[in-house]
């Protein structure tokens, strides 16, 4: 018998792979923490730092589950309102985005990188398939969120451009990956990891909810010097906002469009309606974004009211 510390690297029902020192550990949860809490399990997800004895058999029980650190955590879909944590103590949230096939859309991205600014982790932006045309729009429609501090990197998987750009940012930290289907994000993990054996699995994992909403994540284990782990979502589909982005997230992310906030005439304009407004002006003069615009306006109402909160 012996007590560790251990991070959780894979989830499928009732079974939780963690990673140790000396390797990779099976484990079930002690019986105290699969009890239901307002009829939602407590979840351990990918990425839990967790207490863990080992016995004799190999195997292990997971006792205790240290706090977080950070979240990323989207509103679980259907009505009733719950919480799926999609991984647990991620350093990074990147959005993958393409350019063509499908076609990146500037606004879609802002409402998952606010709620991953919000859960704790930093977001940054991967925009793939720059082989495909001509990069200059979209470069342009990334410029506000490279000017909020966002970083990003324009990827090829087929040429391969930008992969070892991608690689250096992901070295030595947890970053999760969302995107819709057919982004590329399989083919970017496969140009990062090209040895699939290296991978520290390949099997979906099943984060069951009591209302039959199964999601997978996975986790890829990245072959460099200073390590690094991917985890990827390829069963989520849309992204709603669990905790909702503070309002200073939310004026980071569109800096474009904050910054003429304080020149509108009232200090708690909403920029829809009162008159004297600098955003509505500079809208209306074709100076920013409609669809930024748009979600920035969504995003600020919804600011400050997070379910957590
Ligand atoms: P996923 O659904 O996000 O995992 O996307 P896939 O990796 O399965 O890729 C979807 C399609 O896009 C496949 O036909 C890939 O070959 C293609 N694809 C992926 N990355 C690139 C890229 O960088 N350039 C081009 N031209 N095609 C790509
Ligand atoms: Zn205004």
């Amino acid at each position: 018998m012996q007590t560790i510390e251990a991070r959780v690297i894979d989830v499928h029902r009732g079974r939780y792979d963690v990673e140790t020192p000396s390797g990779t550990v099976a484990c079930r949860l002690r019986g105290r923490l699969t009890r239901t809490k307002s009829g939602v399990r407590t979840m351990v997800v990918v990425g839990d730092r967790v207490i863990v004895t080992t016995g004799e058999d190999g195997n292990g029980v997971i006792h205790e589950v240290l706090p977080r650190r950070t979240t990323v955590s989207r509103r679980a879909p259907g009505t009733i309102p719950l919480e799926h944590v999609l991984a647990a103590n991620i350093d990074m949230a990147a959005a993958v985005v393409s350019l063509l096939e499908p076609r990146f859309k500037p606004g879609t991205v802002s409402q998952f990188l606010a709620g991953a600014r919000s859960g704790g982790a930093a977001p940054m932006i991967i925009l793939n398939k720059v082989d495909l045309g001509d990069r200059s729009q979209a470069v342009a429609a990334l410029e506000p969120y490279r000017q909020a501090g966002v970083p990003y990197v324009l990827t090829s998987a087929v040429t391969g451009e930008g992969v070892s750009e991608l690689a250096a940012l992901l070295e030595g930290r947890w970053t999760l990956f969302y995107g819709q289907s057919g982004v590329g994000k399989s083919s970017l993990l496969n140009a990062l990891c090209p040895d699939a054996a290296a991978r520290t699995s390949a099997i979906s994992s099943a984060t069951h909810w009591g209302r039959h909403t199964t999601t997978g994540s996975r986790l890829y284990r990245l072959p460099l010097l200073g390590g690094g782990y991917v985890v990827d979502t390829p069963g989520v589909r849309a992204f709603a906002f669990w905790q909702s982005p503070d309002h200073e997230d939310v004026d980071e992310l569109f800096p474009e469009i904050a910054g003429l906030a304080a020149g509108c005439k009232f200090a708690d304009c909403t920029h829809t309606h009162e008159p004297g407004c600098a955003v509505k002006a500079a809208l209306d003069a074709g100076e920013i974004d409609r669809a930024r615009y748009k979600h920035y306006v969504r995003l600020s109402r919804s600011g400050g009211r997070g379910a957590r909160r």
